[in-house]
């Protein structure tokens, strides 16, 4: 009988992401069921239940087929503490203004437009900032679902101290000199300025990115502009190591989302993730996530995310950290959040430099093949690269890279240690 009215219910395929309505559900048993069905969204699985988004009509069907479930209400718009945020368009300008004080290390690219029309304004922060460098690139996105807002606010601290760092604090200063640092505070301006989790389409952005286990193509047809924005930026960088930031938990979560598979670099991505955690009191001490980080699909799995795609077709290692238990929380807690970030936040983006990479004399596209010589002797497979640069995020050893290009063929081999520290990252001239 549940499966029936299951079956009757959505036309399916049209509804797929779509966040209209915002539930919690109390009924763990349905857990399995809702994970079944491509027109439902869960998030943040608990011992309580967990919260699951659906088209208009959701909570209906809940009722129908009684599943015990409560609605999360948005929180209320004449909460005082809500006008303390900065809007859209003050925190335009104070990037803005960012930018023309330290024009030397900030520029401020729009990287395409909201459904709305709103800028997605992506950061860069390097030295030479104007200059595509052969260094290491790395990047944090925040608040991909609209109200889950205090990463918009932790990665403009980070800016603000990053760019006051340079010149006086020597880990700052080592970072932005020999990396190329990419910062968005807001992949879904439209969804915060209505404080919720789709963008202006109702769309979950975190479950837009093609999935290679449902057999999907890497091509942006049919997605959403936000979506689509992000993966051309991925066309044109080499991003190596990348977060995303959310907010209703607190933990980092790597990859996959997508499978219980063990990600190829399983180790070194639970290891970069523990570098973040165990700098975040609140977070290494949580007695819900063992040290504060966990196993996306063990937690619990999700189609279509950013993180897996990131790696999957551009080779960008990337982990979702969930900032705070409250997704909107009280504007005047901003700085403690960060307090907490603000160590993790750094030598999150300065493990990037734990890697090597190779630079081609031309923009050459092609294929290389790396294997690890010692300590252990394995195969890390092939990996395709352009613009005649690539970099990757290793565990401490050495490896053997076979690159080939054009028609040619170069070999090297190199060492990747803890604390590297190399000029502009460990690259190879070839
Ligand atoms: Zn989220």
């Amino acid at each position: 009988m549940l499966k029936l009215f299951i079956a009757l219910l959505f036309s399916v395929a049209a509804y797929s992401g779509v966040v209209q309505e915002q539930l919690f559900v109390t009924d763990s048993s349905f857990l399995k069921l809702a994970s079944e069905r491509v027109e439902l969204t869960i998030d943040h699985v608990s011992q309580d239940g967990f919260e699951l988004y659906g088209p208009k009509g959701t909570k209906k069907w809940l009722e129908q087929i009684g599943v015990d479930h409560r609605v999360i209400e948005h929180t209320h718009h004449h909460n005082k503490s809500r006008s303390k945020y900065p809007t859209y368009e003050e925190i335009t300008s104070s990037l803005k203004a960012l930018a023309k004080l330290y024009p030397h290390i900030m520029s401020l690219e729009s990287i395409g437009k909201s459904v709305e029309g709103r800028e997605l304004w992506m950061v860069k922060i390097s030295d030479n900032v104007k200059k595509d460098e052969t260094e290491p690139e790395f990047k944090y996105i925040s608040s991909m679902h609209g109200n889950e807002i205090t990463g918009r606010e932790l990665t403009q601290f980070f800016i603000k101290d990053l760019l006051e760092g340079y010149g006086n604090n020597s880990r700052i200063t080592w970072l932005i000199d020999n990396t190329e640092l990419f910062i968005m505070p807001s992949m879904n301006p439209d969804g915060s300025k209505r404080k919720r989790r789709g963008n202006a389409n109702w769309v979950d952005l975190n479950r837009n990115f093609p999935d290679w286990t449902k057999g999907e193509a890497n091509t942006w047809n049919k997605r959403q502009p936000e979506t689509v924005a992000v993966m051309k930026l991925h066309r044109k960088r080499q991003f190596a190591l990348s977060a995303n930031f959310h907010g209703g938990a607190v933990v980092v979560n790597y990859p996959w989302d997508s499978t219980y598979d063990r990600h190829p670099v399983d180790a070194l991505v639970k290891e970069l993730s523990l570098r973040y955690s165990k700098e975040n009191y609140p977070m290494y001490t949580s007695n819900r996530f063992e040290d504060g980080v966990t196993n996306g699909a063990d937690w619990y799995k999700l189609h279509g995310g950013m993180q897996d795609w990131s790696y999957f077709w551009h080779n960008d290692l990337q982990v979702t950290v969930e900032l705070s238990a409250k997704k909107w929380p009280h504007y005047s807690s901003i700085p403690s959040f960060y307090k907490d970030n603000k160590e993790s936040m750094l030598v999150f983006a300065e493990s990037i430099h734990q890697g090597a990479g190779f630079k081609l004399k031309d923009s050459a596209e092609g294929k290389v093949k790396i294997t690890k010589l010692s300590p252990d002797t394995k195969s890390l497979g092939s990996f395709g690269f352009s613009s005649g640069e690539f970099y990757k995020v290793l565990e401490p050893g050495k490896y053997r890279f076979d690159v080939s290009a054009g028609g040619e063929k170069h070999s090297f081999e190199t060492q990747v240690e803890f604390e590297l520290n190399k000029e502009n990252g460990n690259y190879t001239k070839l």
